[in-house]
């Protein structure tokens, strides 16, 4: 199937607007067939897992078919699929259920480009129990460095959790590796997948990673659901972090034993309608085939480097390095909120700022970056337009 301008007849929001819509890190436009999905459940909409009714019947297979739709993609089981709001609420789950034996004198091992979704709930975490966060530094073209994550990965090391890609920066883990490195002393090994999932073929199995977590809004779904993949024998010895309806077996005035995996995790209705669009949102990735979304993003980047190449005092970070489908860059004399807000008035839409990775900004010693993220409907015309937008901010500056 032919990406970029042919597929943006299926997103409405470029019927009669000549958007430049780079800003598909923050979250990815919609296909109309995902929002027909959801309409098509709320016209006859039902609670799930209840009724012993028609309605409620469909619903609930309606959603269990999407788990199995989830699962496929990521070349899981369907047991091992926990649907919930989002990458988010993911990590604040998995921070939960895993740091419960941690104490002082153990270590978790992050890395220098997190988010700060896979930063602050292990913070938290690491106050109240004692425990030691240590980061994996980045070597010159800001790629993980490999030594480093051997230092610091020792038998003390119970979780090593990292982004499968930057947000920031577009830099893609040595994520087999580090795995490796982390099984060695036993730890969990965690992937915040939410950059990754929307640009690379994932396969759970052959990462061989415990969990998996990643939103559904960055890969052209709808907002407020996400999902963790976890292994069936971890997540058949976690205790639940969420209490309430559904995710129970029997229920007494004073206690309660829990439901079946993945149900005990799922407490309360869950966001149905959001859950089978994303379904329809991977359907339509697969139809499209993630190779040609890999190669498809790869080639608009390679253009765009280019491109970028024209414009006096613009630098690209992490260019050297292995990167998928975000270029985050700095042009001297230009703060990155004027360059996104002159953009903007041309009609393209770009993110500055720090992108949810303040530390990392620190640590490379800037206020924050101009990010442009591609999706499957951008393509060279795009870019041009981008390259003249920054031109004509030069000849302001
Ligand atoms: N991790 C990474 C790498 C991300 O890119 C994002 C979204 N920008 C998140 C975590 C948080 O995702 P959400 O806001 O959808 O929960």
């Amino acid at each position: 199937m032919k990406l970029g301008k042919a597929i943006k007849k299926d997103f409405k929001i470029f019927d009669s607007s000549n958007l430049v819509y780079l800003d598909n890190g923050a979250t990815a436009q919609i296909p109309n067939i995902v929002v027909e999905e959801m309409n098509n459940y709320y016209s006859v909409k039902s609670n799930i897992h209840r009724g012993a009714y028609k309605l409620s019947e469909n619903a609930s297979k309606k959603y269990e078919d999407a788990r199995k739709v989830i699962a496929d993609f990521l070349s899981a089981e369907s047991q091992e699929i926990l649907l919930t709001s989002g990458t988010t609420m993911g990590i604040n789950m998995l921070s939960q259920m895993l740091c419960k034996d941690l104490k002082a004198g153990d270590n978790i091992v992050l890395t220098r480009l997190e988010h700060h979704a896979n930063l602050i709930p292990w913070q938290q975490k690491s106050k109240e129990k004692g425990f030691e966060i240590r980061f994996i530094e980045l070597n010159k073209n800001l790629e993980l460095d490999l030594e480093s994550a051997k230092k610091l990965i020792n038998e003390k090391t119970k979780i090593v959790s990292f982004a499968h890609v930057s947000n920031a920066l577009g830099v893609i883990a040595p994520a087999k590796k580090l795995i490796e490195i982390a099984k060695k002393v036993g730890a969990i090994t965690i992937l915040d997948g939410a950059q990754s999932i929307v640009s690379i073929e994932i396969n759970v199995k052959d990462l061989d990673c415990d969990f998996f977590v990643f939103s559904g809004h960055k890969l052209y779904g709808p907002t407020g659901v996400g999902v963790i993949f976890g292994k069936i024998k971890l997540l058949e010895k976690l205790e639940p972090v969420n209490f309430g309806g559904d995710m129970i077996s029997k229920v007494s005035y004073t206690d309660a034993t829990w439901n079946e995996v993945p149900f005990k995790f799922e407490a309360g209705t869950p966001p149905i309608a959001q859950i089978i669009g994303l379904a329809k949102s991977i359907k339509y990735l697969q139809n499209v085939g993630m190779r040609s979304v890999f190669e498809h993003e790869q080639n608009v980047c390679s253009y765009a480097v280019k491109r970028l190449k024209e414009i006096d005092g613009l630098s690209i970070l992490a260019e050297g390095a292995e990167r998928i489908s975000i270029i985050s860059f700095v042009i001297e004399g230009v703060h990155p909120h004027d360059i996104a807000s002159i953009l903007d008035s041309q009609n393209i839409a770009v993110r500055a700022g720090h992108h949810c990775t303040m530390p990392l900004m620190k640590h490379l010693g800037i206020n924050g970056t101009t990010r442009i993220s591609f999706g499957i409907y951008n393509d060279e015309e795009d870019v041009d337009r981008l390259i003249e937008g920054l031109k004509k901010i030069k000849e302001l500056f």
